[in-house]
């Protein structure tokens, strides 16, 4: 079965460090929401009749902007050309400052089942280095009004190694998140991506990045706190309670195929990826003229779809290794053990039922390992 990616590419205002694409002129949100909907008529009659979706994800941007009345004329477009499975996971990402209980409430009778919150810290100091809209008070009221709403499946996403973060103040966050018991959380390391504010501002010296060690404690403090509270850490910056993996990222870690839809969303059908304009206004014309908004496509070569499922498996639940040798004819147990036996005997890595595995101290060099595999798997042809 496939997932289904939308992007909604709008904002209220840009924060520090985003280079995810979102404007935040919200003329066009209508005009746009059209689009996206001739685009899910294109995709899902002409070129993929009756193909079964059981994940959405409709994320940003900030689509929490939208109100009730657009999900819902999205939703039905949705269900109108695309075939849900039963029990499809349903996944719209909001922040903190654009909902109320209302509106979260209006959005579970659109039939959307999840919810993803962009908390990233409960301290007021971080939240505004972050640049973000909202304060301390609406990200702990947006997780208390969502489960008021009805939502038993909610994702909150912190970010940590923040300049300023002590371990006083990134353990007030996780005990305040612990406190608020989300089904799921994402912890991710604060990024400092090329071209984006924080990035000129560390450039110019005026913020300070914290090293890669610091990175590292901080890392393993969350992971420490989460897992001691009964969540699963099931990818290097996810985890979760019982029974609420997120079953869209699941689909991309394990290399399944999945329609991304709206402004610069990528996509991989047929074994092709595509990605779509990162332009609203180039989105808008092409489907204005009935084509499909894709900017490229790309065929992976089997060493890429190798690197992939290597790095994309050991970031997550391992490496299958039956699935790994029938797809490519490498038995990795028996080509590479050496290899494995050292990073285990090290403590970065397991075996189970199958599979290579990372412990949480691997995971924080899982790229590092990824490349050294691969190069010797292209030494040992
Ligand atoms: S709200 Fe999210 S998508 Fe929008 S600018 Fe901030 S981080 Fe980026």
């Amino acid at each position: 079965m496939h997932g289904l990616y939308i992007h909604f590419p709008f904002c209220s205002k840009k924060c520090r460090y985003c280079d995810f694409y979102s404007v935040t002129d919200t003329v066009v949100i209508n005009k746009i929401i059209e689009s996206v909907i001739a685009e899910i008529k294109l995709r899902g009659t002409e070129f993929h009749q009756g193909e079964i979706v059981d994940t959405v994800f409709i994320g940003g941007g900030t689509p929490s902007l939208m109100s009730p009345e657009q999900l819902e004329f999205l939703m039905t477009a949705v269900r109108k050309y695309f075939r849900l499975a039963d029990n499809t996971e349903i996944t719209i990402e909001c922040n903190p400052g654009t909902i109320t209980i209302e509106s979260l409430s209006a959005y579970r009778n659109t039939g959307v089942n999840r919810l993803s919150i962009g908390v990233q810290s409960f301290v007021a100091e971080e939240l505004e280095f972050l640049g973000r809209i909202h304060d301390a008070g609406e990200a702990e009221k947006a997780l208390v009004i969502a489960s008021e709403a009805g939502f038993d499946n909610i994702n909150a996403d912190i970010i940590f190694s923040v300049p300023g973060q002590t371990a006083f103040t990134l353990e007030y966050t996780l005990n305040k998140l612990l406190e608020l018991e989300p089904a799921h959380i994402s912890a991710y390391c604060l990024i400092y991506e090329n071209g984006t504010p924080l990035f000129n501002d560390m450039k110019s010296g005026k913020v300070v990045k914290y090293s890669d060690e610091m990175d590292a404690k901080f890392f393993e403090v969350v992971s420490g706190r989460l897992t001691a509270a009964g969540y699963e850490h099931y990818e290097v910056s996810n985890f979760a309670l019982k029974g609420r993996k997120c079953q869209h990222n699941l689909k991309y870690w394990a290399g399944c195929e999945y329609f991304g839809i709206g402004p610069s969303a990528h996509g991989f059908i047929n074994g092709r990826r595509y990605w779509n304009y990162r332009s609203v206004t180039n989105y808008i014309r092409y489907l204005s003229e009935g084509r499909l908004p894709v900017e490229g496509y790309e065929e992976l070569t089997k060493k890429q779809k190798i690197a992939e499922r290597i790095l994309l498996g050991l970031r997550s639940e391992g490496i299958d290794t039956t699935a790994f040798k029938s797809e490519f004819g490498i038995d990795l147990l028996q080509e590479e053990l050496r290899f494995f036996e050292e990073l285990k005997i090290s403590g970065y890595l397991y075996f189970e039922n199958g599979r290579i595995c990372l412990t949480t101290k691997g995971y924080l060099l899982s790229d590092e390992i990824s490349v050294k595999l691969c190069s010797l798997i292209e030494k040992s042809k």
